[in-house]
């Protein structure tokens, strides 16, 4: 789960070049702007990141305009993610270094309305034997990325739809989003991809338990910024439910030819894991594979050959495009 709000230390200070009111400050792998003076080096904060809602009290008044939302802005050509206050916001307490506080503070995560073509018919829960599709942001990710270095690696365009699980098991079909199992409609998107590529039959000659876990998009999804004439899906995960685990990159490859479906656009595939956070915020911005006129979402970075735990895959979101698209 995201720590949206945490107590943290400020790693570093730096001046922003033609700005004497305000300067950059370090917090995990972000990027934050603050006043001049106002944090040190060293010191403990209480770090909210982007997307986090503060409540409507008066202390976070100075947040109404933003609609009380942490944005990504650009400050005198600096990006500042994120915000940082003084512990004394805190009730008075003992608090650590990544102590997540979001609850006492009150505040929760902003989620973009859910667009009727998506909404669907709930036929169950996610099931049990799948896990959620998800990605960590790289700038939480120092350490394992440290532990990890030099691990290779393959790069993934980042597409921003919905997420969308196939899945067959001891011949049931379903279909789900990221939350539930949705009963066939023909109304709903997420059938309509599994009609469109015949997902249920091609499964069943495949004849294994499997899950198809891939990306929506175009008309009627998160603004069609691909601007599509349909819709369509692209693979980015199989997860072997008998195994239980994810199938490695090769694999992965093999099977998407077999069953004809389209992987997520592949940017990089033998590339070497190191260390440094900035840079892959860079490689995160670009312009879609999908579109040439459109900023990409960013990028995940995955090891090729499965590993069990934390290490296994991150994302890197383009500032870029947070900052064309963060207020929709
Ligand atoms: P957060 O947890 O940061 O608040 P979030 O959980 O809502 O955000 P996203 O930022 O959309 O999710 O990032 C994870 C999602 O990215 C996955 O669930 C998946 O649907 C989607 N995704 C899009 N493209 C890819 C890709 N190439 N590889 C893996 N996942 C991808
Ligand atoms: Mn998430
Ligand atoms: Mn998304």
């Amino acid at each position: 789960m995201r720590k949206l709000v945490s107590i943290q230390e400020v790693l570093d200070v730096q001046p922003i070049e033609g700005a004497d009111a305000i300067e950059v400050a370090r917090v995990l792998g972000w990027s934050v702007v603050i006043k001049k003076g106002e944090f040190a080096v060293g010191d403990k904060v209480v770090y909210a990141e982007i997307d986090s809602v503060f409540p409507e009290k008066e202390e976070f008044e100075f947040l109404r305009r933003g609609k009380f939302r942490i944005k990504t802005m650009k400050l005198r050509g600096q990006v500042s993610q994120g915000i940082c206050f003084p512990l004394s916001i805190l009730p008075e307490g003992d608090y650590e270094v990544d102590q997540e506080v979001t609850d006492l503070i009150g505040v929760t995560k902003y989620e973009p309305k859910i667009p009727a073509c998506l909404v669907g018919v709930k036929k169950g829960d996610f099931p049990s034997f799948i896990p959620k599709t998800d990605e960590t942001r790289v700038q939480v990710r120092q350490r394992q990325l440290t532990d990890n270095k030099g691990a290779v690696c393959v790069i993934t365009e980042k597409l921003d739809g919905t997420s969308t699980t196939f899945f067959q098991r001891e011949g049931e079909f379903g279909v789900c989003s990221r939350n539930m199992v949705l009963l066939e409609d023909e109304d709903n998107t997420y059938w309509k991809m599994a009609k469109k590529y015949d997902v249920q039959e091609k499964l069943r000659l495949f004849g294994r338990n499997i899950a198809l876990q891939g990306e929506t998009i175009g008309v009627g999804i998160q603004s069609n910024k691909y601007k599509l004439e349909d819709n369509q899906f692209f693979l980015f995960n199989i997860y072997d439910i008998d195994a239980g685990g994810y199938v490695d990159y090769d694999e992965l490859v093999l099977f998407a030819k077999i069953l004809e479906l389209p992987l997520v656009p592949i940017l990089d595939d033998n590339f070497i894991l190191h260390d440094d956070i900035d840079q892959y915020v860079e490689e995160a911005k670009g312009f879609s594979v999908l579109n040439k006129k459109t900023k990409r979402e960013g990028v995940v970075i995955k090891l090729k050959e499965h590993m069990p735990g934390e290490g296994y895959s991150f994302k890197a979101i383009s500032p870029d495009f947070l900052l064309k698209f963060g207020d929709e």
